[in-house]
């Protein structure tokens, strides 16, 4: 910018200058996920910590996608880390310069950040470069993605999906479902231990009073700096430490309900009584002290506790979690009441047979393009690894 600015002044007035070329259309970017394959889940900006010592504010777009798809290059550009991070797993970030603006991509929570590319090395615009997983602070298969306007660190990171549709890409429509953008008005935390409540984010800074274990918090989504959450307690505002604030319970986790519905008991046994359905998808908090013979745990649902059979929980809710056991084999379920196994990778291809709901297929293949190849009845095809789980 400064460089123009000096050109345009030292140019002399009796000299015709060119007119600018008209406004020419940006350069189309690459989708970093073929379309259908995943959904819009978290989005960019102030939000609650979906896990204990995450950030609360969003500084990228979460797909929710399945374990082994590919990821893909928005643009050409050099690879400035392939590997393992605290935090974002296994990553990839790349430098990129297209129309002029400098800009870095980073994709996270990857399988392997440099098995498909090593840092240093140059890439084409929609080249395989990674593949999603959940290594690091990740709950479920996704990709994190963010985008650095001026370069990773020194720059700002912006909003990939505005980013993205300004430059051709609009991924709200070619995915297959998005949550809502909703970021709730407070947060409720828990301390996950015995911590100091702070007047500043730092530990110079004088201590309030301690706090116990597993006592709510409030805070404002986005309300932090750096690694330290600003809360409210009882009335008072001060400062904790990211890794001391949880949003479950007691932090031993958050569970979602696999079945069409499941019994929360009053007790870990199928005689005790039933204290409510829940329905599938219904979010649970692992409370501390329950796992009972390795079949019931111990759960909060809203502000009922109870017991439900543990089989029947996963860590995940969201696309297929196809996850090699280690023999190398991998199994996994199928999740609607009916799925088609396919020919081909796609929905038009002919119907090989239809499975149901919790019949287990063997994965015959690495997860493209949202498909996968499976072994069922001594019969074999493809699903659209979406509806798979990786337990039953
Ligand atoms: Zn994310």
């Amino acid at each position: 910018m400064l460089l123009t600015a000096l050109a345009v002044a030292v140019t002399p007035t009796f000299v015709q200058v060119a007119a600018p070329p008209p406004a020419q259309a940006a350069t189309r970017l690459a989708a970093p996920l073929k379309n259908d394959t995943y959904v819009l889940s978290s989005y960019y900006g102030p939000r609650c910590m979906p896990v204990r010592g995450s950030s609360t504010y969003h500084l990228g777009q979460d797909f929710g996608a399945a374990s082994g798809t590919d990821v893909r290059a928005v643009a050409a550009g050099k690879v400035t880390r392939a590997g393992a991070i605290r935090g974002f797993g296994q990553w990839v970030v790349i430098d990129h310069v297209v129309d002029g603006v400098k800009f870095s991509s980073l994709y996270a929570h990857l399988i392997d950040g440099d098995r498909r590319v090593k840092a240093g090395q140059k890439v084409k615009k929609g080249q395989h470069i990674g593949d999603v997983g959940s290594t690091g602070t990740s709950t479920s298969p996704h990709l994190h993605l963010e985008i650095w306007r001026g370069g990773y660190g020194s720059g700002k990171a912006v909003d990939p999906l505005r980013f993205l549709r300004k430059r051709g890409v609009d991924l709200t429509t070619r995915s297959i479902r998005n949550y809502p953008r909703s970021v709730p008005s407070s947060c409720t935390y828990y301390t996950a231990a015995k911590v100091s409540f702070r007047t500043g984010p730092g530990t110079g800074y004088s201590k309030i009073r301690t706090i116990q274990a597993n006592l709510k918090l409030t805070a404002e989504p986005g309300a932090g700096s750096g690694e330290w959450r600003q809360v409210t307690r009882k009335g008072r505002t001060g400062w904790i430490h990211r890794d001391y604030v949880s949003p479950s319970y007691t932090s031993h986790g958050t569970r979602y309900v696999l079945p069409s519905s499941l019994n929360l008991r009053s007790g870990p046994s199928a005689s005790n009584k039933v204290r409510v359905r829940l329905p599938h998808d219904a979010r649970l908090t692992l409370l501390r002290d329950g796992y009972r013979n390795g079949v019931w745990q111990r759960v909060r649902y809203g502000s009922k506790n109870g017991w439900v059979s543990a089989r029947h929980i996963a860590l995940d809710r969201d696309g297929a979690q196809i996850v090699p056991d280690r023999t190398g084999k991998t199994f996994a379920w199928v999740d609607p009441k009916t799925l088609n196994m396919r020919k081909g990778r796609s929905a038009s291809t002919d119907r090989v047979l239809k499975l149901r709901r919790d019949e287990r297929v063997r994965q015959l293949g690495r997860v493209s393009n949202g498909w996968v190849k499976v072994r069922h009845d001594g019969r074999t095809g493809y699903v659209s690894a979406v509806y798979l789980r990786s337990r039953r």
